[in-house]
């Protein structure tokens, strides 16, 4: 875990991305403290906490939930007096998630189901033991301008592109955007309620706000090339699932023919899947909310990660 100084009194607690769950956060250092985001569990979140007790004085007071991923919130009790910020849908779809299963899953090592033995795996280094949701309670709608003794800081919903309630955190002078996870840089993105449109809009309006410095959901911190390359990506995944659909070729037989190109590089490819499943349901004209079969695209991941593996 990395502390990184962005601008005077502004961090960044960034996670090497080792793929799911590695997640970012930001910490505005005045008035009591404002963090933007916890991690997916405890342990993590208290590296974090020690992280950040390297500048602070107390732990933040304020914490914003940019959206409703585990990975962006299930920390949030560890600062038990402060204020929870979020966007209204963030809250009320903040439970859709749940440890219990998590650690469950977790626990599948022994599984003799490889795709659940292989999830395991990956969840590893977590532990969701623990934790109590704690949903935010000061509500955003469309957006909400803190002022953090001298710092503005502008909560700009941009919902639905990755969850129903995607708020990005822009501070305007010290031209920083804090994006959760409408940007993953140089990591796949996964999606969950929204759509192409609205994530494309979203990656736009980063663009739009001319920022120096951009600190993605996932991954290393960049400049705008890094919204600008996910819209690209986007809009190619798209165009590609579109030319297969019509062919009338299921989500893992397009994701199976879809040549990443530059994007084979970044952190688990095989999330195309989750791509491809949006384009899919989009040309069906289902609802942005449309429950996702999240079992069976886990099980197409593993059998897309076994295929680019070979
Ligand atoms: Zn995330």
């Amino acid at each position: 875990m990395e502390l990184q100084e962005l601008a005077r009194d502004i961090y960044a607690c960034l996670q090497p991305d080792r793929g799911l769950g590695t997640s970012n956060s930001g910490l505005l250092n005045r008035d009591g403290g404002l963090v933007v985001d916890t991690f997916w569990d405890l342990p993590h979140t208290r590296q974090m906490i020690k992280t950040y007790a390297r500048v602070w004085k107390a732990p933040a007071r304020r914490v914003v939930n940019t959206h409703r991923n585990g990975d962006h919130c299930w920390g949030n009790q560890l600062f038990p007096n402060a204020e929870i910020i979020g966007h209204r849908l963030c809250a009320a779809e903040f439970g859709k998630e749940r440890p219990e299963f998590m650690q469950t899953l977790r626990n599948g090592g022994t599984s003799s189901d490889p795709v659940l033995a292989a999830f395991a795996r990956r969840l590893a280094d977590w532990d969701f033991t623990g934790i109590e949701l704690r949903p935010p309670t000061t509500l955003v709608d469309e957006r909400l301008t803190l002022d953090v003794d001298g710092i503005e800081a502008r909560l700009i919903y941009v919902g639905p592109a990755h969850t129903s309630g995607d708020l990005i955190v822009h501070l305007p002078a010290e031209r920083v955007v804090f994006t959760g996870d409408i940007l993953f840089r140089l990591c796949t993105p996964i999606g969950w309620e929204g759509t192409y449109d609205r994530w494309i809009a979203a990656l736009d309006r980063i663009v739009a706000l001319e920022p120096d410095v951009v600190v993605p959901g996932h991954g290393p911190l960049c400049g705008v090339e890094g919204p600008r390359e996910m819209k690209a990506y986007l809009q190619y995944v798209r165009g590609e699932a579109k030319r297969f659909f019509e062919k009338g070729l299921s989500t893992l037989e397009a994701a199976k023919r879809i040549d990443l190109g530059p994007y084979a590089g970044w952190t688990e490819p095989e999330r195309v899947v989750f791509q491809v499943d949006r384009a899919y349901r989009e040309l069906r004209s289902e609802p942005f909310d449309a429950p996702v079969d999240v079992t069976a695209l886990f099980g197409a991941m593993y059998e897309l990660a076994s295929q680019q593996r070979h």
